[in-house]
């Protein structure tokens, strides 16, 4: 039906560890140039939910159609190249290398990381490198070590870093943890600015930043969705007020 209009349609999602489902007849679709937020209490499924779209959960039943193909057959690296990116909660950047350096191994070579060392720089990935590094406020930090960044500066890289690679789907778990009122305030602004280009789900858990940042808001609680909307429909939703933002 009209669900193939979804750049991401997740259908009866289900995964079972030892007979608990954990995310449990799941549906959702997210629309092109949207960014979802997921929140919800600890233990709701969030993280398993983005492990299941990058394959590194197998999902028990149910379907994932990413740009109307099945991702819950592919494996991990496929689906990395089928367009979607994920960044974690712990920047994962290479910390003896400058900025520009970690922008350089992450641009697509088709060669892989070491590979991508030896990778002449050519006019354009120097051009690229220093578009996104302009974007993630790094221009000035390009011959910077990634090592003597800011925590909130180390976050903008690992997310210059996916963008390099140009994903249309990018999942970013809590993107904002650990960042100062400012930083938060740019990140919102970075994360608008990539959604004119590339479809997000953003797990998050500062209500303020998902309602600066959130198109649709989907609520887990429990492997299942408790409420979906707009920041404001679920912020004031009586049964996400007792499970979540009561707390
Ligand atoms: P959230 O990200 O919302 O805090 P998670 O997705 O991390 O929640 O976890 C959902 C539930 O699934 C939790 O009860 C967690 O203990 C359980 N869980 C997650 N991964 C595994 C696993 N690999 N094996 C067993 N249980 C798991």
């Amino acid at each position: 039906g009209s669900n193939t209009d979804f750049i991401l349609a997740v259908e009866g999602l289900t995964v079972s560890f030892d007979g608990f489902k954990a995310v449990n007849d799941l549906s959702f679709y997210v629309d092109q140039n949207e960014i979802r937020v997921i929140i919800g209490p600890n233990g709701a499924g969030k993280t398993t939910v983005l492990d299941l779209i990058c394959g590194r959960t197998k999902a028990t039943d149910g379907s994932i159609r990413f740009r109307n193909r099945e991702l819950t057959r592919l494996k991990e690296h496929q689906i990395v190249k089928a367009g979607v990116g994920r960044k974690f909660q712990n920047p994962s950047i290479y910390p003896d290398l400058t900025v520009f350096e970690n922008l350089e191994i992450s641009y697509p070579s088709g060669r892989g990381v070491f590979g991508s060392l030896a990778f002449k720089r050519s006019a354009e990935v120097v051009a690229r490198i220093e578009e996104i590094a302009g974007r993630i406020f790094l221009s000035e930090h390009l011959h910077t070590q990634a090592d003597l960044l800011s925590h909130g500066q180390k976050q903008w890289l690992e997310i210059g870093m996916l963008l390099i690679q140009k994903p249309e789907l990018l999942m970013l778990d809590e993107p904002v943890a650990g960042m100062s009122v400012n930083e938060r305030r740019q990140t919102a602004v970075l994360l608008r600015e990539i959604a004119k280009e590339h479809t997000m789900i953003v797990i998050e858990h500062d209500m303020q930043f998902v309602a600066e940042i959130a198109d649709k808001v989907t609520v887990l609680h429990q492997g299942r969705i408790l409420a979906e909307g707009s920041p404001e429909k679920v912020k004031a939703d009586p049964k996400v007020i007792e499970v979540y933002l009561g707390h």
